[in-house]
């Protein structure tokens, strides 16, 4: 049994067209038109929302005679009145890896603005069994026994079945089968991988559910150290959160709840 924690791999994000934004920018009159966003996440978050009120520059719409400059002050406002909408526009793609099915499971209750893949356990063999050992287990001697002991049995079983049905002799249709029949006796703790992309609204809403101290410990630990990557990368939308551990997790909090 190998022992690991959850691992947050941020592997892609929303990306500006410039050449398709500066036509646009052009054809509504303000060429000129800039902004300091620290990323392009932020930057079409702030586009998408200033196209609502034509709000680049004043007079642009003769009814806003001011507007915000800069787009840490406007995404805070746009958080602040809760139009969250606009952060639905840019998309993350993060991999999970070492994260187990107890937390897989949970995640994809979490429909609005996801996009997931999950490792097929009906493909990938099971041999060596990784496994995120919970505090109140890893604290106790006892327990400690009786979880590794149960684990190392488990990952026994796997083998001598993968032996007994000949796995590595089959064509791959029927390794699949045998495979897939096999993983009903792994462990729910099994450690697996899972892409899981989602824009930055539903991110918000997850990070804020998910480290809340009432949460799953894995689950806690896995989106607390999605946000400390989240954090410095699109400073702006997560300005707004404090954060409190519990447990010797980040609980991730904000006044600003599911805008
Ligand atoms: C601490 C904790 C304990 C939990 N315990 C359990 C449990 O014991 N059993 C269990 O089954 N689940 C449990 N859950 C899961 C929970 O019920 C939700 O399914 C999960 O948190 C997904 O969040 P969400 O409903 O906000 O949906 P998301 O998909 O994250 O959606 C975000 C928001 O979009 C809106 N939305 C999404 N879909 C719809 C829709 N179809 N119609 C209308 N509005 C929609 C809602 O406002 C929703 O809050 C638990 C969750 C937590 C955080």
């Amino acid at each position: 049994m190998k022992s690991v924690e959850p691992k947050v791999f941020l592997v892609g994000e929303t990306k500006i067209n410039s050449k398709g934004l500066q036509a646009y920018l052009d054809y509504l009159g303000v060429p000129n038109w800039e902004t300091d966003a620290p990323s392009d996440s932020e930057k079409i978050v702030e586009v998408m929302g200033r196209l609502c009120y034509r709000s680049f520059e004043p007079g642009l719409n003769p009814n806003v005679t001011k507007v915000r400059q800069g787009n840490k002050p406007y995404i805070e406002h746009i958080i602040e009145v809760g139009h969250g909408s606009v952060l639905e526009h840019a998309y993350l793609n993060f991999i999970f890896a070492d994260v187990s099915r107890v937390v897989t499971h949970e995640l994809v209750r979490h429909r609005a603005g996801t996009a997931i893949s999950q490792e097929s356990l009906r493909f990938v063999r099971l041999e060596t069994l990784s496994m995120y050992i919970p505090t109140h287990i890893r604290e106790n001697e006892e327990g400690m026994e009786i979880f590794v002991r149960t684990v190392e049995e488990m990952e026994r079983l796997q083998k001598e079945l993968s032996s007994l049905f000949e796995l590595d002799k089959h064509p791959f249709e029927l390794k699949k089968q045998i495979t897939s029949g096999l993983r009903r006796i792994a462990p729910m703790g099994v450690a697996t991988t899972m892409g899981w992309s989602c824009n930055l609204r539903t991110l918000r809403h997850v990070i804020e559910q998910r480290t809340d101290p009432s949460a799953e410990e894995e689950i806690r630990l896995l989106f607390s150290n999605v946000f400390s990557i989240v954090r410095n990368h699109f400073p702006n939308v997560f300005g707004d959160y404090e954060t409190e551990m519990v447990n010797g997790i980040a609980w991730v909090k904000t006044k600003h709840k599911k805008v």
